[in-house]
């Protein structure tokens, strides 16, 4: 690519962010509804991730004339955009991953959870890819009401949801590496299964530490939710799997520091002389601020100040949260000294997900987990993250569509 290519024109430096100026923001008042003629059946029969939609989807344009346009809610369906758009080229795109938990409680009511989150994340992102920044509550409002009138598409069995979507990607009719001065905000939506249908409960899960492919780097972009921090993964993910292991464990530096599991956030519970301590990788920059991360370093803190029971923890005296550097070396240390009491990942998709084996410089870490799979700290987070996901423990965290 030659400097010349890389055009800085009236247009690209006018694009700010939409908060600037006389462009409109987005604005939920302005939805128009397009009602799909031939709306598929819900089926909840073998539910893939991602494989099946919903009949309608949210979309909203933006340019750098007029800001954010009307949204629309029409049928679920491929979308035009020019073969030039950034999006296809540049990785000019970022996403967010979302559920909606309809209530086991007979009562109907379909919930979110903590979207303000989300959507702080996602304007974080957009900023930074040089996309338009957008109001989070007016999308929120929209995505609910896609929610709502897809409703039957939310499944009804235990630990079945409706995965969300929210994508913003560049589209203008054009090749240069400027901000996009066009714009498409867009919520898909897809049921998906339950993790923990199989078995016990728990599927726990192996990992491939990776010596040398590296998902994010100091200074990078790998806290942000951006399309371009993904494809790299594809292959490594291949690897794992081909060398009998289920996902990458992702390193970083010399010191071979663990950063996360897949794409989810790393968590380790350690017994430390007289305490427990749980511990992840702090937001240093390498590491995706995780919705369900963060829920997780809540409740446990509130835990610890003695605000919040959470039943079949140790005492809360000898509970220690720290978000730090964890090495490769003080995991091989802590497993050899049988001081690692359980290890887990944290994301939206599985909400906590067991680890059970490290593989590391051709040896196998053996990681305890409980007779059924989880261990203690594993199955109280996904009790009491579950429970305020579906309503079932009263949260200021939830929120009905
Ligand atoms: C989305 C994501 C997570 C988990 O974030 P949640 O908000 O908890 O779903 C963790 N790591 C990576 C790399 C991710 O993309």
């Amino acid at each position: 690519m030659s400097a010349a290519s890389v055009v800085i024109n009236e247009a690209t430096l006018n694009a700010g962010p939409s908060t600037t100026s006389h462009l409109k923001d987005l604005n939920a008042e302005l939805l128009t509804i397009e009602r799909n003629p031939h709306p598929a059946e819900p089926n909840f029969e073998n539910l893939a991730f991602g494989r099946q939609f919903t009949p309608h989807m949210l979309v909203i344009n933006w340019n750098n004339q007029d800001g954010w346009g009307a949204p629309q809610i029409k049928p679920y369906g491929p979308l035009a955009i020019s073969p030039a758009a950034p999006a296809l080229h540049y990785a000019s795109g970022l996403f967010e991953g979302m559920k909606a938990y309809r209530s086991s409680d007979g009562s109907g009511k379909i919930r979110l959870f903590r979207p303000d989150k989300n959507m702080e994340r996602m304007n974080r992102s957009a900023a930074r890819a040089g996309l338009p920044t957008f109001d989070g509550e007016e999308f929120v409002k929209l995505i609910k009401t896609l929610v709502r009138l897809d409703r039957d598409h939310v499944p009804h069995a235990a630990g079945q949801t409706l995965y969300l979507r929210p994508t913003l990607i560049g589209t203008p009719n054009a090749l240069d590496m400027g901000i996009p001065t066009e714009a498409m905000l867009y919520c898909i939506c897809s049921p998906v299964g339950n993790y923990y249908t199989s078995g016990a409960g728990a599927k726990p899960v192996s990992l491939l530490a990776s010596t040398d492919a590296v998902r994010a780097w100091p200074g990078g972009t790998g806290c942000y939710k951006l399309a371009a921090n993904y494809v790299g993964a594809v292959m490594p993910a291949l690897e794992a799997q081909k060398r009998g292991y289920q996902q990458v464990l992702w390193l970083f530096g010399p010191e071979k520091q663990v950063t996360e599991v897949g794409a989810m956030n790393f968590f380790m519970v350690k017994r430390r002389g007289e305490k427990v301590e749980i511990a992840t990788a702090p937001l240093d920059g390498t590491i995706l601020p995780g919705v369900t991360r963060d829920t997780i370093l809540s409740l446990l803190r509130s835990y610890i100040a003695g605000e919040v029971d959470l039943d079949g923890l140790p005492a809360r005296e000898v509970v220690e949260v720290n978000e730090r550097q964890i090495t490769m070396d003080e995991i091989v240390e802590a497993v050899e000294r049988d001081e690692v009491v359980e290890v887990f990942g944290a994301g939206t998709a599985a909400c906590v997900c067991s680890v059970e084996r490290i593989g590391y410089e051709g040896t196998d870490l053996k990681i305890p987990i409980g007779p059924d799979g989880m261990g203690l700290f594993t199955r109280t987070m996904l009790r009491e993250v579950t429970g305020r996901q579906w309503g079932v423990i009263p949260s200021q965290w939830s929120q009905v569509c």
